[in-house]
């Protein structure tokens, strides 16, 4: 049960059962072809829960950041415009990420708390060649409308491409990249997918790879040479397979994270975004009716990452430690300037379900006095 430590932060390392076994297994080469197929078939997965048919939909080996990473050095040439909206901490990491890639970067600021204003957006820029936004913000626990923006980029007739950060909402909450028009995604597997950290899946389309940068400055997360390394060509011929050697697959992470999708979509997608958004539901009220109050915007709040303010007089440090020590429970701070005045809990994955919501409010009832 130690894991249950951390099962409420913001970050949690809360694998699926299935997930966690499949770490135990015996190791697979990373081009065993019962490996190949494991990874062909998470590929697959992946296309599910992004809601695309992107042949470039892979698993990159490394963390969310690199996902970020990835989709921006791959498509920002120098000195193209890059619309970032930003409502926290990761839309400020997008502007950082993009101008180190030598962006223009026109940054689009909202207050914390509040979703991305899709008007304020598309207004910012007449031209920009892409413009960026994160659907669940973790900072803050905000849901921003993706189907709307990409609406309004087709409604423009722009051309800018669609860049969007799905770590927190993926098998979370409702994604459909295709449909919104989505060009490039990434996302962890740390969080709703309730895997592991360490991969990002990762999902690109055909326009927005024929616009890529040839040869990117990161040798590493150059998409131009990833897509036979995860079987692009695979997918392409009907399952030749051709694979070239690019770096050796994490194959462990790879069979953890097609045990923890096949679990999610054995109980099918929409029902566990059903579970999230039940769940959240009923820790935002339970958290109200314990008269506290919450921080995100009313309407735009996470299911799956509640914020919280933390009431006058409380020590949120104490409160955290003790709900951590006596209950085993693990809630995040705040991010940025609020961190001591925001709580931040996470119902992710396998916590999406009622019981533990009755045990984080029963502790917090427990430590708050109340
Ligand atoms: N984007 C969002 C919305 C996140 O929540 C996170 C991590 O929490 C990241 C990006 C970065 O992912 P990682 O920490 O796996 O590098």
């Amino acid at each position: 049960m130690i894991r249950e430590r951390h099962l409420f932060g913001p970050g949690p390392s809360n694998p699926y059962p299935e997930a966690t076994r499949a770490l135990a297994e015996p190791l697979l080469g990373h081009l065993d072809p019962e490996f190949l197929r494991i990874m062909d078939e998470t590929c697959e997965m992946l296309r599910t829960a992004w809601g695309t048919s992107n042949a470039r939909t892979l698993p990159l080996s490394a963390t969310g950041s690199a996902g970020m990473e990835a989709a921006f050095v791959n498509t920002v040439h120098p000195g193209d415009v890059v619309v970032v909206a930003v409502n926290g901490l990761f839309g400020q990491r997008m502007t950082d990420v993009a101008a180190r890639c030598g962006a223009e970067v026109v940054s689009v600021d909202h207050e914390w708390g509040q979703p991305v204003d899709v008007d304020r957006v598309l207004a910012a820029h007449p031209s920009p060649a892409i413009v960026a936004a994160v659907h669940a913000e973790t900072s803050t626990g905000v849901r921003s409308d993706i189907a709307a923006l990409g609406a309004g980029l087709r409604a423009q007739g722009a051309d800018a491409l669609l860049l969007v950060d799905a770590v927190t909402s993926i098998a979370g909450i409702e994604l459909r990249a295709d449909d919104w028009g989505v060009d490039i995604g990434y996302a962890g597997t740390q969080k709703c997918l309730g895997v592991a950290p360490g991969l990002a899946p990762f999902t690109i389309n055909d326009r927005a790879f024929a616009r890529r940068v040839e040869r990117p400055r990161s040798w590493y997360l150059d998409l131009g040479m990833l897509g036979g390394y995860a079987g692009e060509a695979g997918v392409k011929d009907g399952g030749a397979g051709q694979r070239t050697y690019h770096h050796t697959a994490p194959t462990a992470m790879v069979a953890s994270l097609h045990a923890g999708l096949t679990r999610i979509l054995d109980e099918g997608l929409e029902a566990v975004w059903a579970r999230h958004q039940a769940a959240g539901d009923a820790l935002q009220s339970g958290l109200e009716e314990m008269g506290l109050e919450l921080f995100a915007a009313q309407g735009h709040r996470l299911p799956e990452l509640t914020t919280v303010k933390v009431p006058d007089g409380v020590d949120s440090a104490a409160v955290r430690r003790e709900l951590l020590e006596r209950h085993g429970i693990e809630i995040g701070a705040g991010a940025g300037a609020y961190a001591a005045s925001v709580w931040r809990i996470g119902l992710m994955g396998r916590n999406a379900r009622p019981d533990a919501v009755l045990l984080v409010l029963a502790a917090l009832r427990d430590v708050l006095g109340r």
